[in-house]
């Protein structure tokens, strides 16, 4: 890789890869954060809707109290007192018994006397409770307290009226009648809420477990009792996870389609780099290319016009130099304007019926004494008349333009092999020659416009790059293909196939 390229791969790398870690590491940290947040959040609601729901069950009792207390008020009468309570206790659905006893704690009043000696044995035992309720009522603060009384709880209070009042409570009658409604609607959709006994639901909104839920509480008003949610649906643990894993799959979508990008945006300056560079190499062959040729006509037409040369025979071969020379010049532009009009495809194939071993024989006959002098061994192999259809002027520049390849592109072993053929329906003309050989992975490249071969001797031998390029474009306007094989240690073997005329095919 070179360098700008290599500067080009450090910065994309650079600004995609660092904005992902940055954001991946703020992401993972937030996460983390923001999972205790939300858990707080979580509590924090749980709580709360525990709480009213113990709150709502107090309100409840206090109501009751009120009551009893206006009762009380209106009814100076005992008999008829002990009936308004009575009349009460149905609707408060789950208090089977009001007590109330004065300060000498002796039992005044019940709504039903089932269990009086009981219960007032029961505020005896609570004397100093019911003191210190005394004294609470005097600072106006009406305390209640709760006493387990098997299947009931005993609810004890002071009432403003200085009566010592009691309510005997059914557990389970109080959660599923006076609560049940209110935990339903508090539940909805959203939360799964129980009361449990000793790890038994006696009433839940959804079939679920104390050790479940999410959030537990003690029931205020019922020793033994506890309160429990959870939130319904996903857990919260589940919803963390979801969210975790969404995010890490956005970020790695996110690093996915920036490396495509990037890789996108790196080939295509990888490709205008060497776009640009290849262009640079080019002028710079053209350049070389003409001015070998010119430096040459001109040093040998100085000497014969200063008339130095006396002998006709050296004359003779400065002028064939000379003439040599711009030949090879004319070759080069004439190479260069094909390769331009092929380009601007402005160049017309005028396909007729040619015979392709005829061509190859004429430029056999051509180069035979130019290549011989060049101490090339130079053979051509035919199997006779091979008619095509194709551009006569073409084909011949794809031939040549393969010669001149494989005289330039060998070393020790000088010979060059044209040969003409029929195979699968196809004419062919190949060239052969035993040198330098083409590597594998350039083989494709080789007929890319400009392009040349970076490995072997090619330094040191001059071309601009176009050639190979001229023969793909011809070929492919002549429906004809090239088959090419190559090896660094034997040579190359180029041989291009045309489709022969109709009726030739089968002969
Ligand atoms: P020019 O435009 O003058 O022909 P060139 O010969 O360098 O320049 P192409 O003919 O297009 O350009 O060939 C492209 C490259 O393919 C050459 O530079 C050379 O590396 C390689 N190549 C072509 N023919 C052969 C061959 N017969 N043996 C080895 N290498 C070859
Ligand atoms: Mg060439």
């Amino acid at each position: 890789m070179n360098k700008p390229i290599k500067k080009i791969t450090i910065i994309l790398t650079v600004i995609s890869l660092f904005p992902i870690i940055f954001f991946s590491i703020n992401e993972y940290l937030s996460l983390n954060k923001n999972e205790k947040i939300i858990q707080d959040i979580y509590k924090n609601q749980l709580e709360a809707i525990i709480f009213s729901i113990n709150q709502y069950s107090d309100d409840i009792v206090r109501s009751w109290m009120f009551k009893t207390e206006d009762i009380i008020r209106q009814n100076k009468d005992e008999k008829l007192l002990e009936k308004s309570l009575k009349e009460y206790l149905p609707i408060t659905q789950s208090v089977k018994n009001i007590v109330l006893a004065d300060t000498s704690l002796d039992v005044l009043i019940a709504a039903k006397f089932s269990d009086s000696e009981l219960i007032s044995k029961i505020i005896k035992n609570n004397i100093n409770l019911v003191r210190r309720f005394f004294i609470y009522k005097n600072q106006n603060y009406q305390k209640i307290e709760s006493i387990d009384f098997g299947e009931d709880v005993l609810l004890l209070f002071v009432t403003n009226n200085d009566k010592i009042c009691l309510f005997q409570l059914n557990k389970k009658d109080f959660v599923t009648k006076n609560l049940s409604g209110r935990i339903r609607s508090i539940a909805s959709d959203q939360f799964m809420v129980g009361i449990f006994h000793s790890g038994n639901a006696v009433y839940s909104t959804e079939n679920f477990t104390i050790e479940e839920a999410q959030q537990r509480a003690n029931f205020w008003l019922i020793p033994g009792y506890q309160l429990a949610m959870s939130v319904k649906g996903d857990t919260l643990e589940e919803i963390i996870h979801t969210r975790i894993y969404t995010n890490i799959a956005l970020i790695a979508a996110l690093g996915l389609l920036m490396s495509i990008g990037m890789y996108f945006v790196y080939r295509n300056i990888k490709r205008e780099m060497e776009l640009a560079q290849i262009k640079s190499d080019f002028v710079s062959n053209v350049s070389h290319e003409l001015r070998t040729p010119l430096a040459l006509i001109n040093m040998y037409a100085e000497t014969l016009e200063m008339d130095r040369i006396k002998s006709e025979e050296k004359k003779k071969e400065y002028y064939s130099i000379i003439s040599g020379e711009t030949n090879r010049l004319s070759n080069i532009v004439n190479r260069i304007l094909s390769f331009s009009k092929l380009e601007a495809g402005k160049r017309n194939f005028v396909l007729e019926k040619i015979d392709l071993n005829e061509i190859a024989k004429k430029i056999y006959a051509t180069y035979l004494h130019h290549l011989q002098n060049r101490q090339f061994e130079f053979l051509f192999v035919t199997v006779g008349e091979i008619i095509i259809k194709g551009d006569k002027e073409a084909i011949s520049e794809v031939i040549v333009n393969l010669i001149d390849n494989a005289s330039k592109y060998s070393k020790e072993i000088k010979k060059i092999i044209l040969r003409t053929g029929i195979q699968d329906g196809f004419g062919f003309v190949e060239v052969e020659d035993s040198g330098i050989g083409i590597a594998k992975e350039e083989q494709d490249k080789i007929f890319d416009k400009f392009y040349r071969a970076s490995k072997g001797l090619i330094h040191d031998t001059k071309g601009t790059g176009i050639g190979l390029a001229l023969v793909k474009y011809i070929v492919e306007g002549n429906n004809g293909k090239i088959e090419l094989e190559s090896d660094t240690s034997k040579g190359s073997k180029f041989r291009i196939l045309f489709p022969l005329e109709e009726d030739k095919k089968y002969v």
